[in-house]
């Protein structure tokens, strides 16, 4: 078989890449290891405005559960911000519906599929790449000018392209149960060591009965089902409102801090598998859907060679390179404070100009321009203080 891009994963930014390669005239398969599309779902759906729109798609009412106008932000000891951005900033998705509606309109731009196909080995040709795929028990190849690795955090692609896999994860779980949400509007996130050290932890409402409760860490000794048993029993908050019942479990990785590379010859990796994924919310349909049109498009030029496809890299380095950097930088400093500090720092933002900014500036998909503006704005003795006190903090630790 001979194509002129293969992408490897049906997951949503496979499927944006493929739509985008096929629009550009490219003969594109997709392979997917899976027999259906979208599951099993490992993700919390909640994505932006913002998001949506760079998937391509507009708020169907096939997929979207929920909207959303804010989050109430909870400290360690229970104090809260309510941060309200007036109209509605995001949706909560059906995972499964969202990533067959993308797959559904790559197959309308002229991409072919083949599902329970799984990519095994990959070699490289002057011409672009061979791929070797099982079938039903069945090994056979097919070339490509180009391969885009869209085949999630545990990338097989990347590695056998000499990319390597992204270093760093954090470690995710989430149940989807009865939970009495005070507004469906608002998601509720939880900050505290006890319950999602270096992390945090959330209940995104599906319904105004159901919720997905959940939460992520940096790998630890601690498991992560020890810390969701901890959250839904002994949190103040979330053990009131938990009322007990599971109707599914979601244990996954997210990886961030993207690929220096993500190009090879005759190969482009995208998505999860290149870490594109926003550090501060763990969220990567944003990212990866920018990045997955720049590779489809890259990828349809029809030039396997190196030099050529390092264009993909410029590229989405370009739009979204210094967000995920200053991201990882604020996740790396937040994910660090103790709890005592965590509450200080929820208190700092409580104050009703910093609150007006939230407001104002809030978008999930750039924190870099909201925290650059709560800190020209933060009054000085309080950062003086802050910052003192993190630094006693760092030297006591050391
Ligand atoms: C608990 C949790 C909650 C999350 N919540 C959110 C959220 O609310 N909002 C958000 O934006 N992001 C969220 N994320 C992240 C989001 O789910 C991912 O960023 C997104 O799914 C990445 O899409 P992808 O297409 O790159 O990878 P994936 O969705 O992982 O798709 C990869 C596909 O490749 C296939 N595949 C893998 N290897 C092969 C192979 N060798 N051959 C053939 N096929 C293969 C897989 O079967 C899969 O279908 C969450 C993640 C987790 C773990």
């Amino acid at each position: 078989m001979k194509y002129d891009v293969v992408v490897v994963g049906a997951g949503p930014i496979g499927a944006i890449a493929a739509r985008k390669s096929a629009e550009d005239g490219s003969r594109t398969l997709i392979i997917e290891e899976h027999r259906s599309i979208g599951s099993p779902v490992q993700c919390t759906g909640l994505i932006s405005r913002e998001a949506l729109r760079e998937s391509g798609l507009k708020p169907e009412t096939s997929f979207i559960y929920q909207r959303i106008r804010g989050a109430n932000v909870y400290s360690p000891s229970g104090r809260s911000i309510r941060v309200d951005g007036g109209r509605t900033r995001a949706y909560v998705i059906d995972r499964k519906i969202f990533d067959r509606t993308l797959v559904t309109r790559a197959l309308d731009a002229g991409s072919e599929i083949m599902l329970s196909t799984r990519a095994t080995a990959l070699t490289n040709t002057e011409d672009g790449a061979v791929l070797t795929v099982e079938h039903g028990g069945i090994r056979e190849n097919i070339t490509a000018k180009v391969v885009i690795g869209a085949d999630g955090a545990k990338s097989n692609i990347s590695r056998l392209c000499g990319l390597g896999r992204v270093k760093r994860t954090l470690t995710c779980i989430q149940i989807e149960g009865q939970y009495e949400t005070c507004d469906p509007g608002f998601v509720e996130i939880f900050l505290g060591n006890r319950f999602a050290p270096g992390f945090f932890a959330w209940a995104v409402p599906t319904t105004e009965t159901i919720a997905r409760i959940g939460l992520c860490t940096e790998p630890e000794k601690t498991p992560p089902h020890e810390h969701l048993r901890r959250l839904l029993r002994e949190h103040p908050i979330v053990s009131k409102r938990y009322k007990g019942s599971c109707t599914s479990l979601t244990l996954g990785s997210i990886p961030i801090g993207a690929l220096r590379e993500t190009s090879a010859d005759g190969v482009l990796i995208a998505g999860d598998a290149a870490g594109q994924v926003k550090p501060t919310t763990g969220g990567g349909i944003y990212p990866g859907a920018i990045c997955a049109k720049i590779a489809g498009r890259v990828a349809a030029r029809g030039d396997p060679r190196r030099e050529s496809l390092r264009e993909y890299d410029r590229m989405w380095q370009e739009r979204i390179g210094r967000e995920l950097k200053i991201g990882m930088q604020i996740h790396n400093a937040i994910g660090k404070l103790s709890d005592e500090r965590l509450d200080e720092f929820i208190h700092l933002l409580s104050d009703e100009k910093i609150m007006t900014l939230v407001r104002e500036y809030g978008e999930m998909d750039h924190p870099s321009i909201l925290f650059g503006k709560i800190a020209s704005h933060l009054k000085k003795r309080d950062l003086f203080i802050f910052t003192g006190r993190l630094l006693k903090d760092l030297i006591r630790s050391r």
